[in-house]
C-alpha cells in the first residue's frame, strides 16, 4: 500500500534516454512503435525529436531539488545491498532520502522498507508499482531476516510497508505483525511505523498488526472520498479506508494512527476540508499532505501543482483541528 510518489525530473529523463538508444540501435521498427506505445509518447515525438513533456504541466520550481547525497547516505546504502532490503526511498527517488538516512547527533535516522515482495494485487492509477494476479508467494523467513537487518542497520526509526496481497488469506497481516515483533524484541528502542493496505476491510486483520507492538498505524486514504473511484483501485475506497485507521485505533489507543492525502488531483478545497474532517472524527492522529507526481504516462496526470502558500494554509487547517501533527508541504512523502 505504498506510494511511490516519484520526482519526475530524473525518472522520466532516464526513460526518454532509454528510448532514444533503443531507437537508434537494434530494435525493428515494430518494436520501437510498441516501445513507445508503451511508454504513452507517439511517433510524431520521435519524428520530430521533442519529447519534452506535452501535455504536463512546468514542473514549478519548488519541486526542482537535488537528492543530496552526504557520507551517511552511501554507508547506509552499501549496508542496505548487502542485506538485500529493498527501501521505498530509493525506489521513488524521495528527495529527502539524505535527510532521512543521515540522523546524526540529534535527527532521528529513518527508512522505509517494502514487505511481500515488489508486485502488487491492484493496480492504482497513480502508482508505478508492478501488478499481478498472482504474485510469487511470500518468502517465510521475510520477517525474521527482514527484523534482524533492521536491528543491525541501527536506525531509530522505521516504516514497513507493502503492497497490497488480495491473493492471501490474511492479506499478509500476520507476515507484517510478524516482522514487527520480532523487530521489536531484537531492538525494544526502535520506533516502528507500519503503512497497511486496507485488506479488504478484514478488520481482524487490521487488528492483528494494530497488536502486534508498533508505534504508528498508517494507511493511506490517498485522495478526497469523490475522487477515490478515479484515483485508486475500484477495492479501495474511502469509507474502508476509515474504517481501517478507526479499529486500529479502537483496538490499541494508545497506538498513533496516521493518514495521506495528495493534492494536486483535481480535488476542490471543499473537498479536502470535508476529508479532513472525516478524517478527524475517525480518530486519525496524524495528517500528511503532499504533492501527487505522476510517475509515468500511462499514469494519472497532474492536474495542479500546489504552491508552498497552499500547503502552509492546510498545515494550519490541520493543526487548527487538532490532529496530533500535521506536515503538509510540496515534497512531503506519503510514507
Ligand atoms: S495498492 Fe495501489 S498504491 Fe498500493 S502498491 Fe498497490 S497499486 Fe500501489
Amino acid at each position: 500500500m505504498f506510494l511511490p510518489r516519484r520526482l519526475r525530473g530524473k525518472g522520466r529523463r532516464k526513460d526518454v534516454m532509454t528510448l532514444t538508444t533503443a531507437a537508434n540501435t537494434s530494435s525493428t521498427l515494430n518494436e520501437r512503435k510498441k516501445d513507445i506505445k508503451e511508454d504513452g509518447l507517439n511517433l510524431q515525438d520521435f519524428i520530430s525529436g521533442d519529447l519534452s513533456e506535452k501535455s504536463k504541466l512546468r514542473l514549478p520550481p519548488w519541486l526542482k531539488t537535488e537528492i543530496p547525497i552526504g557520507k551517511n547516505y552511501n554507508k547506509l546504502k552499501n549496508t542496505l545491498r548487502e542485506l538485500n532490503l529493498h527501501t521505498v526511498c530509493e525506489e521513488a527517488r524521495c528527495p529527502n532520502i539524505g535527510e532521512c538516512w543521515g540522523g546524526g547527533e540529534y535527527a532521528t535516522s529513518t527508512a522505509t522498507i517494502m514487505l511481500m515482495g515488489d508486485t502488487c494485487t491492484r493496480g492504482c492509477r497513480f502508482c508505478s508499482v508492478k501488478t499481478a494476479r498472482r504474485p510469487p508467494p511470500l518468502d517465510p523467513e521475510e520477517p525474521y531476516n527482514t527484523a534482524k537487518a533492521i536491528a543491525a542497520w541501527g536506525l531509530d526509526y522505521v516504516v514497513l510497508t507493502s503492497v497490497d496481497r488480495d491473493d492471501i488469506p490474511d492479506g499478509g497481516a500476520e507476515h507484517f505483525a510478524k516482522t514487527v515483533s520480532n523487530l521489536k524484541e531484537r531492538n525494544p528502542k526502535i520506533l516502528v511505523e507500519c503503512l497497511t493496505p486496507d485488506f479488504r476491510g478484514d478488520l481482524a486483520a487490521v487488528e492483528k498488526i494494530a497488536l502486534s507492538g508498533l508505534d504508528v498505524y498508517a494507511h493511506n486514504v490517498e485522495t478526497v472520498r469523490d475522487l477515490q473511484r478515479h484515483v485508486r483501485d475500484p477495492r479501495a475506497n474511502f469509507d474502508q479506508s476509515l474504517s481501517v485507521l478507526r479499529h486500529a485505533k479502537k483496538v490499541k489507543p494508545s497506538v498513533l494512527t496516521k493518514t495521506s492525502i495528495m493534492l494536486g488531483l483535481g480535488e476542490t478545497d471543499a473537498q479536502i476540508h470535508a476529508a479532513l474532517k472525516e478524517l478527524w472524527d475517525a480518530g486519525v492522529d496524524c495528517l500528511t499532505l503532499g504533492q501527487y507526481m505522476q510517475p509515468t504516462k500511462r499514469h494519472l496526470k497532474v492536474e495542479e501543482y500546489v504552491t508552498p502558500e497552499k500547503f502552509a494554509y492546510w498545515e494550519k487547517v490541520g493543526q487548527e483541528m487538532g490532529f496530533v501533527y500535521t506536515a503538509s508541504g510540496p515534497l512531503v512523502s506519503s510514507f
